[in-house]
């Protein structure tokens, strides 16, 4: 096992990879620009270093200053988090260049699933259906109009090297590819410095589902499960549910199989998320994140499993020490992703937080870095805090949230805590009838009535 871990990362995520460091006996390094200074990520690490300024170009994405640092406290690994440097395969190269553990999967892996294109060929070659589109990538119209007769519109235009929503563009006719591709392009090359984009078919009406997994390094893989992040705004997932209320145990058995057999063809090691489309009760691949997901507290309320440790483990060469035989899910969980941000209208709302009563009792779980006086930097995402709740089963679920929510009292800042308390008043959503863009057009209600 490691000795010494740096965590390569910030917020919350920095903080939760540091409990589990410990819980396994490893002492940890935080890293952190000049903002940071006073995080919580760096109070609580055994040791920490300045990286630089605020900045993340050149603090967290700073490749050269995070190595300088693991080589001044002789940390033998590195937790990525998620975001900052987490799927960039030129850094799981040079950190094992150094001797040193990229704890998640080979870089060969990080860079075959940061190309979209190449990823939906690797997985559909692996036995996983993807949504249909274009074989590879697109650049001229001619083509994409080819691809789209045959599929049918409304299409969509994506980008190769996509991430957070960003270059895709919908054609609802043929008469909007050529608008859609060129804009699609530019977006792409502005936002990831790559133009290659490649085109499929416009779900409708689709829930957003991905299957866990976690692998060794002897090649065992088992699936934990689903989460149904369907609850977005602008393609950024806003709550999390574990299971789904839209699948039944074979659908679950099902595609977690197919998942499975297919990780375990590609060789992949460490945690990992493949991510469907799921309309009229068939799976369509999207795309597979190579770390941890913000998202992974609810598969560890179901499951009983803690992932991050789970995770250090097998990079560290440990064997999973069960199969899928032995994984069972139990009850229910939620996670509401509470940022600093106006509840209505989005705006970001960085600023010192002044209250911060957390709600507690059975079956609450807060994974946040923020405290009473905490000023928070405008320099990073949003995200404060990720109020995680558990119970026996839906209903019981909600009205844990429901009683949470109304204890949490953040002040000084706007968060979208109340954003939540109405979305439990919203019927489809308490039935769980809800798609991807449900809720924007919730949102747009509420908006309306204010
Ligand atoms: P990114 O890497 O930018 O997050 P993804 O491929 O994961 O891109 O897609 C993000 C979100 O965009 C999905 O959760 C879904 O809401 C929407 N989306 C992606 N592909 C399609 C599609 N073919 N049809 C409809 N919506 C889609």
């Amino acid at each position: 096992m490691f000795k010494k871990v740096l965590i390569a990362n910030r917020g919350e995520i920095a903080l939760r990879v540091h409990r589990a460091c410990k819980e396994l006996g490893i002492s940890t390094v935080a890293v952190h620009s000049t903002a940071d200074e006073d995080a919580m990520h760096v109070h609580l690490a055994d040791e920490s270093v300045c990286i630089g300024p605020p900045q993340a170009a050149q603090s967290y994405l700073n490749i050269p200053a995070i190595v300088a640092a693991c080589e001044i406290t002789g940390a033998n690994a590195v937790h990525p988090g998620y975001g900052f440097l987490s799927e960039n395969a030129r850094f799981a190269e040079i950190i094992a260049e150094h001797s040193m553990t990229f704890i998640g999967p080979t870089a060969d892996h990080i860079r075959l699933m940061g190309d979209k294109i190449a990823a939906k060929k690797a997985v559909s070659d692996a036995g996983i259906p993807v949504v249909p589109g274009s074989d590879g990538g697109i650049t001229d119209d001619a083509e994409a109009i080819r691809v789209a007769r045959e599929i049918g519109c409304p299409v969509l235009i994506k980008a190769a090297a996509g991430g957070g929503g960003r270059g895709m563009k919908v054609a609802q006719t043929e008469a909007d590819i050529s608008l859609a591709l060129s804009s699609a392009r530019t977006e792409a090359k502005a936002a990831f410095g790559d133009d290659a984009v490649y085109l499929e078919k416009f779900l409708g009406q689709p829930r957003h589902i991905e299957v866990q997994v976690i692998a060794d390094s002897q090649g065992n893989v088992v699936h934990l499960g689903e989460r149904d992040c369907s609850l977005q705004r602008r393609h950024q997932k806003v709550l999390e549910e574990a299971p789904s209320p839209a699948l039944s145990a074979e659908q679950r058995s099902e595609i977690g199989a197919i998942v499975t057999k297919a990780v375990s063809t590609l060789g992949y090691l460490g945690v990992g998320t493949v991510e469907f489309l799921f309309e009229d009760g068939k799976f369509y691949f999207i795309e597979m994140n190579t770390r941890l997901q913000v998202e992974h507290p609810i598969t560890e309320m179901v499951t009983g499993l803690d992932l991050v440790k789970e995770q250090i483990r097998v990079a560290a060469g440990e064997p999973l020490g069960y199969n899928q035989n032995d994984i069972t899910f139990n009850g229910h969980a939620i996670e509401c992703r509470i940022n600093a941000e106006h509840p209505r209208t989005f705006a970001p709302s960085p600023g010192t937080i002044v209250d911060f009563h957390v709600p507690g009792g059975l079956g609450v779980r807060l994974d946040s870095a923020a405290y009473a006086g905490y000023k928070i930097p405008p320099h990073y995402d949003s995200l404060i805090g990720k109020l995680i709740i558990s119970a026996d089963d839906r209903e019981a679920c909600l009205a844990r949230l429901e009683r949470a929510l109304s204890e949490f009292v953040i002040s000084g800042i706007n968060t979208t805590i109340p954003l939540f308390s109405e979305l439990l008043q919203a019927q489809d959503f308490r039935d769980g009838n809800y798609d991807i863009h449900w809720l924007e057009r919730f949102i747009e209600t509420q908006q309306d009535e204010s």
